[in-house]
């Protein structure tokens, strides 16, 4: 079955879907975007994947091209044409086509949105029992991470750095020593006590929605989050480490440059919070 693609009112085979070569997000990366995890043919944590949405549309001045109704009807569209029950959809919206000018256009030119899905799974439980190894590299990156924009190259910059040196993610360490976030991901670790610490939100990490998630239903469960910012020695000593995407969901992590995180494999406390969300996920997320 072919991959179906919205692409600016229209539902087309994915080969033949394609943007103007004027359009902004390919001459500027000036749009954003979203990922958003689909379970049951339905988004998860739709709402705040919208709010986010609408908090990076406002940072970059470009106007929602249609309702949050109606993004939802094409997503839920999109979903079924590709016949996906389990999988992600992806939405981008640029400040659309002009005249190739670093200026807005003057004249106001329609927002373009594409969005496209694919079907796959959660990580797998083998994948999860392995865990993945990062490296940390400078943060590159301009002062507002906290936009989700399609402007991505310090990020695949420093995903590549971290393939290269056989390790799955790169994370970001600001001038003070101290993690940001992945290239694709927000950066956790586990203390004695069990205490689960991650960066506070700021204009200097995403505000991952996999992250807020993962700390309410932390909280519900007793146990205790502290949002400041580590260290990567203080990471490289944790008891235990991890990362969270709505793509990667809670994948531990097991080497920090090398060097192994507590025992060298997931642990108790990454391994429940795992759980935990599997379990937020399999009652439907927040809508
Ligand atoms: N940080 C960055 C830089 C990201 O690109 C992502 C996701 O793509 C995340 C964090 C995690 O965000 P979320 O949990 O909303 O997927």
């Amino acid at each position: 079955m072919s991959r179906i693609a919205y692409v600016n009112g229209r539902y087309v085979p994915q080969s033949h879907a394609m943007v103007n070569v004027e359009d902004r997000g390919y001459q500027f990366a000036d749009g954003v975007y979203e990922v958003i995890a689909v379970l049951d043919g339905r988004l998860v944590d739709g709402e705040p994947h919208f709010d986010r949405l609408d908090r990076s549309l406002a940072g970059l001045r470009i106007d929602p091209p249609c309702t949050r109704r109606v993004l939802r009807l094409i997503l839920d569209q999109v979903t079924r044409r590709n016949r996906i029950s389990e999988g992600f959809v992806y939405l981008q919206i640029t400040r659309g086509v002009a005249p190739r000018n670093h200026a807005f256009p003057a004249r106001a030119t329609a927002p373009a949105l594409v969005v496209t899905a694919s079907r796959r799974g959660p990580p797998s439980p083998a994948a999860v029992e392995r865990g993945v190894t990062v490296v940390s590299v400078p943060e590159t990156r301009w002062a507002r991470p906290d936009l989700k924009t399609v402007s991505l190259l310090p990020n695949v910059l420093a995903k590549q750095q971290a393939l290269d040196a056989d390790a799955y993610e790169a994370w970001f360490v600001d001038p003070d020593g101290r993690v940001t976030e992945g290239s694709s991901t927000n950066a956790w670790i586990v203390l004695d006590g069990q205490e689960i610490v991650t960066r506070p939100l700021g204009q200097d990490i995403l505000a991952g929605i996999t992250r807020q998630t993962l700390i309410a239903v932390a909280r519900a469960s007793n146990m205790r989050v502290t949002e400041r910012a580590f260290s990567v020695a203080e990471a490289k000593s944790a008891r235990e480490a991890f990362i969270t995407s709505t793509t990667s969901f809670v994948m531990p992590v097991v080497a920090i440059d090398g060097a192994p995180v507590g025992a060298g494999r997931p642990g108790p406390v990454t391994l429940r919070l795992l759980d935990a969300y599997r379990r937020h996920l399999a009652s439907g997320g927040s809508d």
